[in-house]
């Protein structure tokens, strides 16, 4: 989500001269997003894992690997991980496969991305049981056991677990044996409680987007307006603010409720079908992700404004191939014409990728916006890997 992704949808649903709810948050820097090689070399674009990586643990890594170094290969101790430590309550919620990167940066360690469930360990042989290590994504993030995980990947947590403790039961079986309760819709987190930890799949795999549209064209589309719907989204699918103030609930301690006291909590909310929808070129898909996006912001800004003690961060890991195009432009790649909801032309274009493949990320740097405690640490120009320190700092968390 990089200033072109939040400038399109800016225009698009509130106009340009209208501001987004993330528009709004008092201090606003620049996060570098550069990735390293295994010797250490700046890689320019990265992937969402070692872009979530950085931040997670304040070391830069290779694309593809999650929370573990460059070189060696060794685990990289976690916010999430540091924070469970020291006694905070601790969620991660997406809109995507809850074992995808971004999500995984916080909650597991393994040498590719790829490694998300028990059948998927090709890429990890290091990570197996049976050369010592603690297994894939999923069972990872289920051993670490933070107290809300909401997103989508209801078919990783099926895949039947092949060795270690678990052996012969699927990871879901493993989840519900460490306490979880586990939810399907918008019922079943309504009906989720604080007093063990809730484990809420959504779909079989990412979380169906909310908004479709035609997807941009070679030589461009005709103007179009988005549809606001997903015919294929279930009606009983949670939407990212819902799972957000859920989750923001679930980790408000009863003790905090009615008072100042209480230790608090550290929560990730990804809205991760921006960067997925902007891969495949659709438009309306991204936009859609982004407006979803901000109202789960405008939810913990709600929260913050409750509770003053709150740091609400608003970031990205990378920028991404929509660019914003004059309406006469003779661009070579993909493109299409949104007439926003102020009456203009928008053309956005796409051409990171050859047409028919995938679009790719771009090296720019991206937003990091911030209130509360610490928030100051945001302005200016820094890697991506300070933010590790700002939320450390916040947290008062101890370095190791
Ligand atoms: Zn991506």
């Amino acid at each position: 989500m990089g200033d072109s992704e939040i400038t399109a949808a800016r225009n698009y649903a509130v106009g340009a001269e209208g501001r987004l709810t993330m528009d709004r948050l008092p201090m606003t820097g620049s996060s570098l997003t550069s990735a390293v090689d295994e010797l250490g070399h700046p890689d320019y674009v990265t992937d969402s894992a070692a872009g979530a990586t950085a931040w997670a643990t304040g070391r830069k890594t290779v694309n593809g690997r999650v929370s573990r170094t460059p070189d060696t290969n060794e685990p990289l101790p976690t916010l999430l991980e540091l924070a469970r430590r020291e006694g905070y309550a601790t969620g991660n919620v997406t809109t995507a496969q809850l074992t995808d990167a971004t999500p995984a940066a916080l909650t597991a360690h393994v040498t590719d991305r790829a490694c998300k469930g028990p059948a998927d360990m090709t890429a990890c042989p290091a990570d197996t049981w049976s050369r010592g290590g603690r297994g894939s994504i999923a069972e990872q993030t289920v051993a670490l056991r933070p107290d809300v995980l909401l997103g989508g990947g209801a078919d990783v947590f099926a895949q039947k677990v092949t060795d270690g403790p678990f052996r012969g039961r699927s990871v879901l079986d493993q989840a519900r044996a460490g306490g979880y309760q586990v939810v399907r819709d918008r019922t079943g987190l309504r009906t989720a409680r604080p007093d063990r930890p809730v484990l809420g799949l959504f779909a079989p795999e990412a979380v169906p987007v909310e908004w479709t549209g035609a997807p941009a064209s070679a030589g461009g589309t005709p103007p179009q307006r988005c549809t606001e719907d997903n015919p294929t989204r279930p009606a009983a699918t949670p939407s990212l603010e819902e799972s957000a103030k859920a989750a923001l609930e679930l980790l408000t301690t009863p003790s905090e409720r009615s008072g100042p006291a209480g230790k608090g909590f550290f929560l990730q909310v990804e809205g991760a079908s921006i960067d997925d929808r902007a891969h495949d070129a659709d438009p309306c898909g991204q936009i859609g992700e982004t407006l979803a996006f901000d109202r789960a912001v405008a939810a913990a800004l709600a929260y913050a404004q409750r509770h003053p003690r709150t740091l609400v961060v608003v970031t990205s890991d990378h920028g991404h191939s929509g660019q914003i195009l004059p309406l006469e432009a003779r661009s070579p790649g993909l493109s299409t014409t949104l007439v926003t909801d102020e009456g203009s032309h928008m053309r956005l274009g796409y051409a990171s990728g050859a047409p028919g493949e995938v679009q790719e990320h771009t090296g720019v740097p991206v937003r990091v916006a911030a209130q509360g405690p610490q928030a100051h640490r945001v302005l200016g120009v820094h890697e991506n890997t300070e933010l590790f320190g700002t939320l450390r700092a916040a947290l008062g968390l101890h370095r190791t």
